[in-house]
C-alpha cells in the first residue's frame, strides 16, 4: 500500500458536474423505496446508485492507482476489472456514494467479504480505523518487510498502532487465506531483496531495477521503498517519483 498523492487532482469532470444531482436523486429513490419497498422502487434505487460506475470515474481511478489495488497493491488489470471501492461504505454513508474523496480502486478480494465488505471500524473519536491511501501515507502506520525466518513478505503495524492492525486484519494482508497474494508478493519481494543488496554494493543494473521498483506504477512498490530506506540507497539513486 502506497500513498496516492495525486488522487484529489484526478477528480473526473463528470463528478464535478453531476455528483450533487446524482446524490439528490439517489436520496429521493432511497426514500421512495423506504416508503414503498416495491420491486419498481428497488430497481429505481439501484439504478440511481449505480451511477458511480460511470466509465470516466472507473478510468480516472485505474489511471491514478496505476491498475493496482489501493490496499494490497496487486496488479488487477490482467485478471480482474477492479472494483470501484467506497472507502466509507455507501450502504452506511449514502451521502458519500458519489464523493470522489471516498472512491478508490480495489481488487475484488480486498473489496468484498470476507475482507472489507461493509466493514468500517471507527475509533473512540469516530475516525476510521482503516488507512485511506488517497489521504494518508500508509508507511506512517505500516512496515513492509521480508521475514527471512518465515520466508514471507509481511506487512507489520508499526508499534502495533490500531489503524495498522485493523487494516492488516480486515484486508487479510498476511492471512493464509490469501495464499495467492502472499505467494505472488513474496516472489516479487524476495527478488527485490537481492536486487536492493546488489544496488547498495554498486551494481548499476541492480540500481536501475531498484529505481524502477520504487515507482508508483510497480506492484508492491511499498516493499521496494522500504528496502530503499533500509539499505540507504538514496545517495546512490535518484529520488522516488
Ligand atoms: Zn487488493
Amino acid at each position: 500500500m502506497i500513498f496516492i498523492s495525486n488522487h484529489a487532482q484526478a477528480k473526473p469532470k463528470v463528478l464535478v458536474k453531476k455528483a450533487l444531482a446524482w446524490t439528490i436523486d439517489y436520496y429521493k429513490k432511497c426514500n421512495a423505496y423506504l416508503a414503498n419497498p416495491s420491486n419498481t422502487n428497488k430497481i429505481a434505487k439501484e439504478a440511481a446508485e449505480k451511477k458511480y460506475q460511470h466509465k470516466d470515474i472507473k478510468n480516472a481511478l485505474i489511471s491514478v492507482f496505476h491498475h493496482k489495488c489501493a490496499y494490497c497493491e496487486s496488479n488487477i488489470g490482467a485478471v480482474d476489472f477492479g472494483d470501484i471501492e467506497h472507502f466509507a461504505p455507501k450502504s452506511i454513508y449514502p451521502e458519500l456514494c458519489f464523493e470522489w474523496d471516498n472512491l478508490l480502486l480495489a481488487c475484488s478480494k480486498c473489496n468484498n467479504k470476507p475482507h472489507k465488505g461493509v466493514q468500517f471500524p471507527l475509533d473512540a473519536q469516530g475516525q476510521p480505523l482503516l488507512i485511506n491511501p488517497a489521504r494518508e501515507a500508509p508507511n506512517e502506520f505500516l512496515r513492509f518487510i521480508y521475514n527471512p525466518q518465515s520466508k514471507i513478505a509481511e506487512v507489520e503495524a508499526i508499534n502495533n498502532n490500531p489503524k495498522g492492525v485493523e487494516t492488516i486484519k480486515i484486508f487479510g494482508l498476511n492471512s493464509p487465506n490469501r495464499r495467492e497474494l502472499l505467494k505472488k508478493r513474496t516472489t516479487v519481494v524476495f527478488q527485490l531483496v537481492y536486487i536492493a543488496i546488489n544496488a547498495a554494493q554498486g551494481d548499476s543494473d541492480a540500481q536501475s531495477l531498484m529505481q524502477k521498483a520504487v515507482q508508483a506504477t510497480e506492484e508492491y512498490a511499498a516493499f521496494a521503498r522500504q528496502l530503499w530506506v533500509q539499505l540507504n540507497l538514496s545517495p546512490l539513486l535518484q529520488t522516488i517519483v
